[in-house]
Order: structure tokens, then sequence, then C-alpha cells
């Protein structure tokens, strides 16, 4: 670095340099977690503007989320200072596709002013078509066609490429059609949906060549954040756009490919370089973020898996505190002991802002949230709605107050409906009419409109059963423990049923929402207290910024760092995910490994494993087994402990002795798999482990018949 250089250039090393520097020409900057790959990108994006190579308004930048693209237009603008007038077109895929489409959506048969439909409008217009279709909702819901079609548009693919193979994917081959006739609807409603911003801009640039001349032509320069986790339409575009120029330049590390489940495609970094030959490819390797442990004990896990393209990352950091890993009973010993490690961190003087617990899935995070309102400690949940926020947790809720309270006449509104009993608006105007004229709340008003002839007669029905159940739930209220009570009064409902139903990972991870709660009330003496306790919960939003911890899942946390890490539930089954397992082979295993790795790296002094020896699964307590990742982690890198008499060699012997079920497991490069590894430095095996393959089997068990279709009522 020279006296001379500009601001941003400052604090780079020579291949970051670099890849600012080669502002012409195809870039692919490939490199691990932590290695400065968003700072270069920042960096490269302040020098076109700074060296006025392009107009904010001519270099196309792309990032994973909004928040991303936030910071990266802070960074710029603090490293270039006021002139950088807006950026429009630096965003998520998604927002500069909106952006676009808005200007030629007559290209594709809408208005400018088109509606972008949520996830319930979709729903609801594709119900309408199953059903003027003919198709039976209960066996094709309508919810797994919103997943092909989602999956197709990922793809690229418009109604006329959907093959009759394609097509059978729903109700008997009708997919095409109905994703036809769908289309066509939206364009008659003068609508899109999520998945038409990027396909609709798709198909304007591949039909309408001056369209695409005049982008090409104002795109001086296209840059991509996080490339490892584009999806095909994503990167058809990307071609297109860039072809003339070929001024592009990527960043991406296949080792944190985590997406593939939303249709990305990783290959299309293995690509780029046939895609745009002459492409300089530049590697970062040293990373700035992790200390020594941190970095070894993530490329330790990596390593497992097969067909990397490999990397070598090294850091001038303190070697610093090794990782740990810590076993502990069960889940609330684990929420407790992260919670007394975060005050004690606090006391120390770390801020709150610097501490994250990542969790694999968003069920999770309940243990954690109500451990941190128990002892005051302020938390935020990034990425997703508080716990008893969410919607299928908010209908549970409302069912079980209108037991608890029957005047709750908000909760029996929430829930009048729901699964749908063909109790419309008007059904309910005429109970809220009744309700009024004779004072009553409204499910004793429900209880009388059935004398009338007020209603329908299929109305009347549905109301006379719903208005039967709850009064035989408030019986039953008097003698079942309330989790039981719960798990049978949301079976009875339909409720649950209702999100069997439907074969999506969101519905999966709602029902494992649901018996979360059912799981979190044994913890309270009665339905009342659980309800208080929940409006506490509730009310609980801090109103001035202050300090908080992180909670989220590992997806979200892509990007991000932390001083300290908690990675919380390492147990097969949890992570990885028993859909991972249940799916077999590599692929999916691989995927989870590579999420192991991006959770790691978050990390910038401090990670914390934690894995619990009981879990509640469905009200039943299940021993659950160390994640094989806690065994993949080399044990130089780590300090274990364990609350539980066994320790470390529980988890190593486990893997150790047990290696056939998982012969499918990834051999790896380099060093052969965790279990192999551990016999090599441990060999103790105590009586417990036995108790524990035991378990495993009826996990096993448990899995194979798909968690998801486990009905809550249902004993393991
Ligand atoms: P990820 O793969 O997780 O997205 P990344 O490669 O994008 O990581 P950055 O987030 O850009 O990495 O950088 C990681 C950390 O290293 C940041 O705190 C950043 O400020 C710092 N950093 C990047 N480059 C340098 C450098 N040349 N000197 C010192 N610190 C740096
Ligand atoms: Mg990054």
């Amino acid at each position: 670095p020279t006296p001379a250089d500009p601001p941003y250039l400052r604090n780079l090393n020579d291949q970051q340099r670099e890849a600012v520097l080669t502002t012409d020409g195809p870039v692919l900057m490939l490199a691990g977690a932590g290695t400065g790959k968003t700072a270069a990108l920042t960096a490269r994006l302040a020098h076109l503007l700074y060296t006025r190579k392009a107009w904010p308004s001519e270099i196309l930048a792309v990032t994973f989320t909004n928040r991303a693209a936030r910071e990266m237009r802070e960074r710029v603008g603090r490293l270039v200072g006021e002139a950088v007038e807006g950026m429009p077109w630096l965003g998520t895929f998604h927002a500069i596709g909106a952006k676009m489409l808005r200007r030629h959506a007559e290209l594709v048969g809408l208005q400018s002013n088109f509606t972008i439909l949520d996830t319930d409008d979709q729903l609801r217009l594709l119900k309408q078509l199953i059903i003027a279709a003919d198709i039976d909702e209960k066996r094709f819901p309508a919810r797994s066609l919103a997943g092909l079609i989602d999956e197709w548009k990922n793809k690229g693919l418009t109604p006329g490429d959907v093959d009759a193979g394609e097509s059978e994917r729903y109700a008997n081959g009708r997919g095409g059609e109905l994703y036809e006739q769908y289309q066509t609807r939206l364009r008659a409603v003068n609508a899109c949906d999520f998945g038409d911003l990027l396909l609709h801009m798709l198909t304007v640039l591949r039909t309408n060549r001056e369209v695409l001349e005049a982008y090409q032509q104002r795109f001086r320069y296209i840059m991509v954040d996080e490339y490892q986790d584009t999806n095909s339409v994503q990167y058809l575009w990307l071609r297109l756009l860039a072809q003339a120029r070929r001024n592009i330049a990527c960043v991406g590390d296949d080792d944190q490919s985590i997406y593939s489940w939303r249709g990305a495609q990783v290959e299309n970094i293995l690509k780029f370089e046939k895609d745009f030959p002459g492409a300089k490819v530049i590697r970062l390797e040293q990373n700035y973020r992790s200390t020594p442990h941190i970095l070894g004990a993530a490329s330790g896990v990596i390593a497992n898996n097969g067909g990397r393209l490999g990397k070598t990352l090294w850091t001038e950091l303190d070697v610093g505190e090794k990782v740990r890993v810590l076993g502990v009973w069960d889940g609330p010993e684990e929420a407790r002991r992260v919670g007394e490690e975060i005050e004690a961190a606090r006391r120390d003087g770390t801020s709150l802002d610097n501490i994250a617990i990542l969790v694999r899935a968003q069920h999770q995070t309940r243990e954690f949230e109500d451990r941190f309102i128990a002892i005051g400690l302020p938390y935020r949940i990034v990425g997703g709605l508080r716990f008893y926020e969410r919607a299928e947790i908010r209908d549970a809720l409302a069912y079980l107050r209108v037991v608890n309270q029957p005047a709750d006449d908000l909760a029996f509104e929430r829930i009048v409906n729901v699964p749908k009993r063909g109790l419309g608006d008007k059904a309910l105007a005429k109970i809220h009419q009744l309700a009024r004229a004779e004072r009553v709340p409204l499910t004793i008003a429900s209880a009388r409109i059935l004398d009338t002839d007020e209603l329908t007669p299929q109305a009347r029905r549905s109301l006379g059963n719903l208005v039967g159940d709850i009064a035989r739930w408030r019986d039953m209220a008097r003698d079942l423990p309330h989790a039981e009570l719960a798990r049978q009064l949301l079976d009875e409902s339909g409720y649950t049923a209702m999100w069997q139903a439907e074969k999506s990972a969101e519905a999966a991870g709602r029902l494992e929402n649901l018996s979360e709660l059912v799981r979190a009330m044994e913890d309270y003496e009665s339905l009342g207290a659980f309800l208080d306790h929940v409006s506490l919960v509730m009310d609980n939003e801090g109103a001035a910024r202050e300090p908080q911890i992180t909670i989220m899942t590992m997806h979200a946390a892509k990007g991000l760092e932390f001083d300290t890490v908690f990675l919380a539930g390492w147990e097969e089954g949890l992570f990885p995910s028993q859909r991972a397992l249940d799916e077999g082979g590599t692929r999916s295993l691989e995927e989870e490994r590579r999420l192991a790795y991006v959770g790691i790296t978050r990390a910038r002094r401090r990670a914390t494993i934690l894995h619990a020896a009981n879990r509640r699964i469905y009200g039943q307590w299940t021993s659950s087994l160390p994640s094989r990742f806690v065994a993949e982690l080399p044990p130089e890198h780590i300090d274990a402990e364990t609350t539980m008499s066994g320790g470390e060699s529980l988890w190593r012997a486990n893997w150790t002795e047990h290696a056939d079920p998982f012969a499918d497991v990834s051999r790896g490069t380099g060093r052969g798999p965790g279990w192999q590894r551990a016999a090599a430095t441990n060999s103790t095996f105590s009586t417990k482990p036995q108790r524990i393959v035991e378990a495993r089997a009826s996990a096993v068990s448990l899995g194979n018949k798909g968690r998801s279709d486990v009905s809550l009522g249902q004993r393991v």
C-alpha cells in the first residue's frame, strides 16, 4: 500500500487488490469463509465509482439478502464519500427483477403496476384452479403444486417448457396444465408471484433483442456475491446480461453452498470458466475472521466432503481458544448453559451484539427464548418470527385460548375456519350479529345460532361440530394433562392434518413447531399458567434498541460474523436433520456438512458446539446421539466437556463402534471420516453407548415413517 492509495485499497491484500483492480473481463473470486470476498467486492464497487469507470446506474450488483445489499451500499458510501448517488441496481435478484419487470411488464402481458402476490394469495388462487379442474385438493394439495411451480420457475421453465415427465409430478400428469392456467390467471388479475420476477424477465431478455441489448449496454459491470447459491434462472439471466461486455465478477465458495433445496446449483461456479473463457480466477487464502482453532475445526469437518474444489486457508490471528464441545443432559440444560455463559461474557465486557446462537431448525429457538426471557437477556430472532409469533403457533394458541376461556372472541375468530370448514365471512357475520344482539361471546352465539335457520345446512353442520368439539375439549381439560389435551385437540380439530397434507419443507417445519409447542407446555403446571407465560413473552418486545443476542438459523447466518457463536443441537436427527438422514446417500448429508462449515466459520473468537443426550420428541424423551459432525472435529482443535459421565469417549466411541449404519457417508478427501480417526485416538467404550445405540434404533424407525407424518397425538 502506498500513501497515495484511495481509501478503499488500504488494508487489502494482493489478491484482493487484484480482484478490485481487474475491472475488465470476467473474474471469479473463489475462496473460503472469512477471506474477505465480500470486502473485496465492496471495494471493487467503490473503485469503479471512484475512478469513474461507471456511473452508479451502470453497475449491477447482486447480494443474497436485502440486509447484505444495505450493508454494501453503506460501506461503499463510506469508502467513496458522499459522491455516490443511489445505486438503483444494487440488491437481491428478486428486488432487481421486480424493478426491471415494472419497465417491461407489457412484454409479458402485464401492466407496470402489477401486484406481487404473497404465498397466501398464491395458494388461494391455486386452490380455485384445482377445484375448477375437478382435482381432489386433499390428495393433491395446493401447496405441493405451488412448490412444484416454484421449482420450475427456479429452473427457468415456462409452462411451454414443462414436459410430460415433469407434469407427471402433480395430479397424475396434470401439473403442466395447471401451471399454464395459473399463469393465465395471474395475467388476468395483473399479478405475478416471486418466481415470475425472474422468469418473466428471463423471457423478456430472451425474446426481445432491443431490450436485451439495452441492458447489455447499460450494465458496464456486473458483480455477484454468494455466487455458489444462484439457481438456474438467475444463472441464465446473468449469462445473457454479461455476454456482450463480459465484465462480470462473481465471488463464491463451493463449500458454502447450502440452498440446493431452493434450486441453487453449485455447478454454476464450476461452469463459470467455460461460460466466460479467459476468466481470471482469483483465490483468496488468508482468513481475517477466525482464530486458527476455529478454522481448523471447520476445515476438519468439511474435509469429509467429496468432490470439493479444495482450498487452503491460513490466518495470522492469535491461536486463541479451542472450539468447545459441550455435552449436556437435555434441551433445557443446553439453554441454561448458554444463558450462563452469555451472562459471564457480558460481565467480562462482551456486548450482546457480538454474540449469536445458531440453530439448524426454527423450532430450536423456543427453548432459548424462554430461558432468556426468564433471566432477562435481550435477544432478537433474525430471518424468522419469534417462536410464539409464528402463524401455526398463534393458531394452536387460539384453540387453547378458546378452551381455556370461551369468551375469547379474537381467538375464536382466528380458528373458526382454520382448517377450512366452510364457515366463511357470511356465516361469521351472522354469528357476530347474534352475539351483539344477545350480548354474548361468539362461542355462545355459535351454539345459539344452531337453533335458527340463519345458516346454510352445511355451515350449520360444521359449526355444530366445532361447538361440540370445543365443549368436549373443555370437559377433557378437567382431567387430562394439558399438554396431552393440546395434542389431542390439534389432531381432532384437523389442524395437524391440515399441515400434514402438505408435503412442503415449510409444512414439515410448522409441524415441528407445533410439537415443540406441546413440549413447552409440559413445563407449566396448568393451561392457564402456560397461556399467561405466552402473553408475557409476547409482550417482551423491547422498545429501545439495546444490545441483543442474535438467534437465527445457520442458513440465515450466511455471510455474517460474530465474536462469539454458540452452535446448538448438534445431534443426529437434528443436525444432520432427520430429513437428510432419511434421504440417504451423500448429497443431502454433504449439504448438511457444508452448513456445519458455514456455522463454525461465523465465529471470530469463540465457538461453542452443544449437544444434548436427551431431547423430547413428540412429548417423549428420546436419547440422542451426538452429531457425526462432532466426531469429525479434529481433536487438536477442540476442548470437549460434558456434564455427563462418559465424556468425550462417549461420542468418539460411538462413532468408532458403529460405523456400519453410515457406510454410505462420504469418505471425503485426505483424512478419514471422523470415527476412523477417533478410533486411533480413543478406544474407550463404556456401557453407555449401548443404551444410546438402542435409542438410535428407535430414532431411525421414527425417521422411516417420516417425522412430518407422525401425528402429534401418536405415541412414538
Ligand atoms: P463469507 O464467506 O463468510 O461470506 P467473506 O469471504 O465474504 O466471508 P468478509 O466478510 O468479506 O469475508 O471478510 C471477513 C472479515 O475479514 C471481515 O471482518 C472483514 O472486514 C475482514 N477483512 C477482509 N479483508 C481484510 C483485509 N485485507 N485485512 C483485514 N481484514 C480484512
Ligand atoms: Mg461474504
